[in-house]
């Protein structure tokens, strides 16, 4: 988060609105639809398929694929790798000729390097120390590194991370096969479009017609969608940059299209669609904090007063904030919401730990600032659906809080032109949003939680319920979940 933006920029784009709508003639605000993952974000579902909390991984008694893999060890990752890319040619050679009414040609190469170990020429450059995974378009090759990036995203996030790698450069394969990746189109378009393959191919695998593998739709998606936080770009990178594959919140978006809509909606990913939804900015000239400030009383009573603004305009009494203790209600949480006396009460020392800054490619404890603010919002959002008279209780009032949060993110966001006018001089900073996903998508989150901590199984439907609140502001949130 970056306190303290300038409001020069916020009045700029007033007017810049204020013309629009002069121009326009109207006044109507208009609903993200297009934008939206899905149609209907269910608690209970992801993208329509039944939360089911059973294995996640490889099926146990199903014969190894048998493909040829260059200088492969045949070892774990690799059997791990060449299963994967099995099944999701499988699934292209089906899906392929639906979407693209022409029939998938698989592909031509494939290799495995170590990059801690004999170093090797792949697609022209040196394999020595590179932890990756690419498609190569001039070789016709998908190669990946199994001594470095494998076992780490298999260690941190489960086989499944690994699956998602391979499908996601089989993705690339389908988008030069189809034409809808060009060479020379800017890098996020391709990768956007990889990433939606990724989720297509993972519904396919979630509706348990993959030969070699399973995954459950509860916890086993939502390792799958918090891998994207190690597979990110560094914060602070923009997305017209070259090389760019787009922050977590934006790859998570993308896989989430794939597997909510289908291949096409991968196929419809353009310029239009990337610069209307894409979050991914450099950081803001004076933000010095490179977007993590400490979690202290000073910086949360910053918050708290953003977050009174913000919804100033439902005319809920702002509750009080007490620093230590916790409610009754969900007694232990970090952040808990008491509603007979209408006051949060807050776990500092918890809060503080959750938003340090985490080391890279690590999944710790530790997230980031917006992890531990959005766990203070959605206390604070708790507040104001009491106000307005709705039941904070069940897997309903969990989304209409994620959503909340996500209405808050989208009042602080400055986009280069467009969006919403945001509201104070606190604002997202690059990594936030990144954050928020990450925290949504952990076990026993608040971010979505009900007055008791209760929360709803799908970590899916819980990103998709924020995102719905960061498109289209608080009103989705009353309409869409009650
Ligand atoms: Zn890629």
């Amino acid at each position: 988060m970056l306190m303290g933006a300038a409001r020069r920029r916020a009045v700029r784009v007033t007017a810049l609105v204020a013309a629009l709508l002069l121009a326009a003639g109207c006044t109507t605000v208009i609903r993200g639809e297009a934008k939206r993952v899905g149609a209907v974000v269910d608690p209970g579902s992801a993208a329509g398929l039944k939360v089911t909390e059973g294995a996640s991984g490889p099926r146990s008694g199903v014969a190894d694929a048998q493909i040829t893999v260059e200088n492969a060890d045949d070892g774990v990752m690799d059997r791990l790798a060449s299963n994967a890319v099995t099944d999701v040619q499988r699934y292209w050679l089906e899906q392929f000729p639906l979407t693209f009414g022409k029939p998938y040609e698989p592909l031509r190469r494939l290799a495995s390097w170590d990059s801690g170990g004999k170093n090797m020429v792949l697609c022209k450059s040196n394999t020595a120390g590179v932890e990756n995974a690419f498609f190569c378009p001039s070789e016709d090759l998908i190669a990946w590194d199994r001594g470095g990036l494998l076992p780490m995203l298999s260690t941190n996030y489960g086989p499944m991370a690994v699956v998602a790698v391979l499908a996601h450069e089989v993705g690339h394969a389908v988008g030069h096969r189809s034409g809808v990746t060009k060479l020379g189109m800017p890098t996020i378009i391709a990768e956007q479009q990889a990433d939606c393959f990724t989720g297509a191919f993972f519904r396919h695998v979630a509706e348990g017609k993959a030969e070699h593998f399973e995954v459950s739709t509860g916890e086993g998606l939502s390792k799958v969608l918090g891998a994207m936080f190690a597979l990110r770009d560094s914060v602070g990178s923009s997305y017209t940059k070259r090389g760019a594959h787009g922050n977590a919140f934006d790859r998570v978006t993308a896989f989430q299209f794939g597997f909510g809509q289908g291949p096409k909606r991968c196929a419809a990913m353009d310029a239009k669609d990337i610069d209307a939804r894409i979050t991914e900015y450099t950081f803001a000239k004076q933000d010095d904090t490179k977007g993590n400030l400490p979690v202290n009383e000073q910086t949360v009573k910053a918050i708290v007063e953003n977050l009174q603004a913000v919804h100033k305009d439902t005319g809920a009494a702002p509750p009080e904030i007490t620093f230590g203790g916790s409610c009754a209600a969900a007694a232990g949480a970090a952040a808990t919401y008491c509603e007979s006396s209408n006051t949060v009460a807050l776990d500092m020392e918890r809060l503080a730990q959750l938003g340090k800054a985490p080391a890279k490619q690590e999944r710790a404890r530790a997230i980031g600032d917006f992890a531990a603010f959005g766990e203070i919002a959605s206390r604070y959002v708790l507040s104001v659906q009491k106000a307005v008279g709705m039941k904070l209780t069940g897997e309903v009032a969990g989304l209409r809080t994620a959503c909340m949060v996500g209405n808050w993110a989208g009042s602080l966001l400055q986009r280069p032109y467009g969006g919403r006018n945001p509201v104070g001089t606190l604002r997202i900073s690059p990594g936030d949003l990144d954050e928020a996903i990450t925290q949504l998508l952990t076990e026993n989150t608040g971010m979505a939680a009900d007055v008791n901590g209760k929360g709803v199984p799908s970590g899916f439907a819980r990103v998709e319920a924020f995102h719905v609140g960061f498109l289209d502001g608080i009103s989705a949130c009353t309409e869409d979940f009650r």
